[in-house]
């Protein structure tokens, strides 16, 4: 039995206190409290992951283009860091807040250690909405919030990556901010305090679908632990970005069916099928959105999740599924593309119907197992192969899943339940070897 107390206050700016409950963080706090008890965690170790290491909240003020300065405010919140560095995007969105940034921040500890990665779990990102905002705007907020988060982040201390709003254009702003404020010499060995870069600056062949195949082959070995074929099962999408399209293109390779994606603008549905390729390039060239697609009908944002389909896919926000719409869900599975999209009452009435989740930490693990895959190739200054990544991605997303699936069912857990205990876990190993300083 080891003996520990919790560590002392965090000297590092905006360092929190306890982690209050509402909201997102109600979510993963009781995820996380349920499965702690299924494995009896050590109280001292809960009481740890329980709360944030560093919370940094910074406002600082950017000259828009009509000579204007603004004021915005972004968050980055560092959970756990007992496996490795804090690894998490960062995203721009209206509902980033304080409460946002802490329970996404600890579903990537989560995540992370399910994966295996030595990494932990951070997440942040700017309350804003992108849309209002030019594009040299975009950059220079960017740049001045990466300046204001300075040696917050480092490529072995805090790892920003993609998510809601942002992508390699954004890393690319980042990388380049960060590197330029570094010693000369110390420049470029710098490239790797982001993630998900483009090609042509350190970015890995494939990071883009990482994600979304990962969806896809979670749901494929789900399919074949139950006999089943993807070919001909209808499928729903929420959101239509990186995620919700990757995940729709492999599904869609296999021969299932795109029956209603929802976006931020609306929603479409079509029984006998949407061509995935043939709306990703119609969004394209609509601002994003799929709103007007032909070979779909509009139908009402509120039905979305009553659509006739065997499988849904939420790739969007979190709190989606919810026990206001849970019940009136057609699918028999539940392959979560986003962070937290179901939440603890909806599970509920998902859970006593039958139907199945592959929960988000297992689901959507593939952007951050791609993640870690470009930072070794930076790290070791080497240049990875397309075929060599996906080959890599498939082998660790299978063993995740199987090793998941068969904790799920010799523990008679659901699979939730059972990827937290498995991530928990190995923290609570860390710890256990290690103590606590001093
Ligand atoms: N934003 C992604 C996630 O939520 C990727 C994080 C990363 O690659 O660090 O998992």
């Amino acid at each position: 039995m080891i003996t520990m107390t919790k560590p002392h206050a965090n000297q590092e700016p905006g360092a929190s206190s306890k982690v209050p409950a509402r909201g997102m963080i109600d979510n993963v706090m009781e995820q996380f409290n349920s499965a702690a008890d299924h494995i009896d965690l050590h109280p001292n170790i809960r009481k740890i992951l329980s709360i944030t290491n560093n919370e940094i909240v910074v406002h600082f003020p950017v000259k828009m283009d009509n000579g204007n300065v603004e004021i915005f405010t972004g968050y980055r919140v560092q959970h756990n860091n007992a496996l490795g560095p804090y690894k998490g995007g960062l995203r721009y969105h209206p509902t980033v807040d304080i409460d946002a940034a802490r329970a996404l921040a600890m579903w990537m500890t989560w995540k992370t250690s399910l994966a295996g990665l030595p990494y932990g779990g951070g997440k942040g990102g700017i309350q804003l909405d992108p849309s209002l905002y030019s594009k040299s705007e975009l950059e220079r907020i960017t740049r001045r919030f990466t300046f204001a988060l300075a040696d917050n982040i480092g490529p072995e201390h805090d790892i920003p990556a993609p998510d809601v709003n942002t992508n390699s254009q954004t890393m690319a702003w980042i990388a380049d901010t960060y590197m330029s404020t570094r010693p000369p010499a110390e420049r470029t060995a710098n490239q790797h305090v982001v993630t998900g870069k483009p090609g042509g600056s350190g970015g890995l062949e494939g990071r883009d679908r990482a994600t979304g195949y990962g969806v896809y082959l979670n749901i494929k070995c789900w399919m074949e632990r139950h006999n089943k074929s993807l070919k001909g099962q209808k499928y729903i999408v929420q959101g239509f970005g990186n995620v919700g399209y990757w995940a729709s293109h492999f599904m869609e390779q296999d021969g299932a069916l795109l029956v209603a994606v929802q976006d931020a603008y609306g929603s479409i549905e079509n029984q006998d099928g949407l061509k995935v390729d043939d709306l990703f390039n119609y969004s394209q060239s609509n601002k994003g959105s799929i709103v007007g697609f032909s070979q779909g009908k509009a139908i009402d944002n509120k039905d979305f999740f009553k659509t006739n389909c065997d499988i849904c896919i939420p790739a969007a926000l979190g709190n989606q599924i919810t026990a206001d719409n849970a019940d009136s869900l057609k699918a028999t599975l539940i392959a979560e593309g986003a962070n937290g999209p179901t939440n603890v009452d909806g599970e509920k009435i998902l859970l006593e119907k039958n139907i199945a989740i592959i929960p988000d930490i297992l689901c959507n693990s593939g952007g951050v197992v791609g993640s870690y895959f470009e930072w070794l190739q930076n790290r070791n200054g080497e240049l990875w192969q397309l075929n060599e990544v996906m080959a890599k991605l498939e082998k660790k997303m299978m063993d995740s899943f199987d090793k998941v699936f068969e904790y799920a069912q010799n523990e008679g857990l659901d699979m939730r339940t059972a990827a937290y205990c498995l991530a928990i876990r190995r923290i609570e190993k860390a710890y256990i070897e290690r103590g606590i300083f001093p």
